[in-house]
């Protein structure tokens, strides 16, 4: 049997995100800039080496997988990466696979996603306006995506809302996002703006909205009860108890929630990222490239692994964007 991966700070890895593209077909202020220069095809990870990937990840203990970008779905053929995974879910390998996308191909995939043993998914949307969203994701469409939530929800998946709060921006929608949620059944999570590489003249101080205030607005409203967090993650969560809803808030520059982190990073590139705040990585392409045996790559994730820093660095207690990493969001995936 393998010996699971454990870290420095006795934290075991389960949790592996991947992203399988750094391309999109939307360019949100926040994360892109307008003219992105993508990766040329050769240095991707192919869909057979995602597949091995993350077996070898699975068999060393991972049991939670999600796959992000970038824009998942538009790689093309992903759906066969997500079908290679769905063996693990049969094994009982693997506990989970979900993924975080922006919507906008899911009245495509809902229905195969489903079939593949996907439950869950995550759709990021900032505001529930036509105008406010084409100029926040430059190049989306509202309906497009409300399209999607529909299709994946009639698929028998459980989608989960992720909005970054901006302030300036949706402050005024806190409680319409809210109530539509509800109504649609969907939990909603709140995530702090990262200082996550260059996207031209956006002003991250100014855009910052702290999750703090923003549960303060929520309870002149509800009555907000704290949840134990069982997900080993970044995001915390409270139940509105009018609605029934989860509200989960990810708080990486208010909060610090790096001692429970049992997740790391694949690039599209195979880079393992161990820690989201900090630029230290390792190549795990070349190993995986270099022999038909996983026992070089092995190696070569218990290595990175052994070089998990214990945690995060952003901080914007001095009013200035400090520990920002070059990277932007869509080359490690959100
Ligand atoms: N394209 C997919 C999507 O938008 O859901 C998946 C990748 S995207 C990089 C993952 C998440 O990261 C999204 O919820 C997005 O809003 C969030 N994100 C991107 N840039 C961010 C930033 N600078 N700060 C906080 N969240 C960010
Ligand atoms: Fe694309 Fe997601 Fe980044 Fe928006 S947040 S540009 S949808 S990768």
């Amino acid at each position: 049997m393998n010996t699971p991966l454990i870290d420095p700070f006795a934290r075991a890895i389960r949790y592996l995100r991947v992203s399988v593209t750094d391309r999109c077909d939307f360019r949100c202020v926040y994360c892109m800039s307008e003219s992105m220069t993508f990766l040329p095809k050769k240095d991707l990870l192919t869909l057979e080496e995602l597949d091995r990937m993350c077996s070898t990840f699975i068999r060393l203990g991972v049991k939670k997988l999600r796959i992000t970008g970038g824009e998942p779905l538009v790689r093309r053929d992903i759906m066969t990466f997500f079908r290679a995974m769905t063996q693990h879910l049969d094994t009982g390998d693997l506990d989970e696979m979900t993924l975080t996308t922006n919507g906008s191909q899911l009245a495509k995939y809902a229905d195969d996603l489903f079939a593949a043993g996907v439950r869950r998914v995550n759709v990021s949307l900032d505001t529930l306006n036509d105008d406010k969203f084409a100029r926040i994701t430059r190049w989306g469409r509202l309906p497009q995506v409300l399209r999607g939530i529909e299709a994946a929800q009639k698929a028998g998946l459980r989608v989960k809302i992720n909005t970054v709060a901006l302030k300036g921006f949706n402050e005024d929608e806190l409680f319409t996002l809210t109530d539509w949620c509800a109504r649609h059944n969907m939990d909603l999570t709140f995530i702090e703006v990262m200082p996550m590489g260059d996207i031209g003249n956006e002003d991250r101080i100014g855009q910052y909205w702290s999750l703090k205030d923003l549960q303060a607005q929520l309870a002149t409203r509800f009555t907000v009860a704290d949840l134990p967090d069982n997900t080993g993650g970044p995001a915390r969560y409270v139940r509105l108890k009018e609605t029934g809803q989860r509200i989960g808030f990810i708080t990486p520059l208010s909060h610090n929630f790096c001692e429970s982190c049992n997740r790391v990073r694949i690039t599209c590139t195979g880079e393992i990222y161990t820690c989201l705040g900090q630029d230290g990585h390792a190549d795990l392409r070349a190993p995986l490239r270099s022999s038909e045996s996983d026992a070089t790559l092995e190696n070569a994730i218990r290595a990175a692994i052994a070089l998990k820093p214990k945690g995060h660095d952003f901080d914007y207690s001095r009013q200035t964007v400090d520990g920002r990493v070059n990277r932007h969001m869509n080359h490690t995936g959100g």
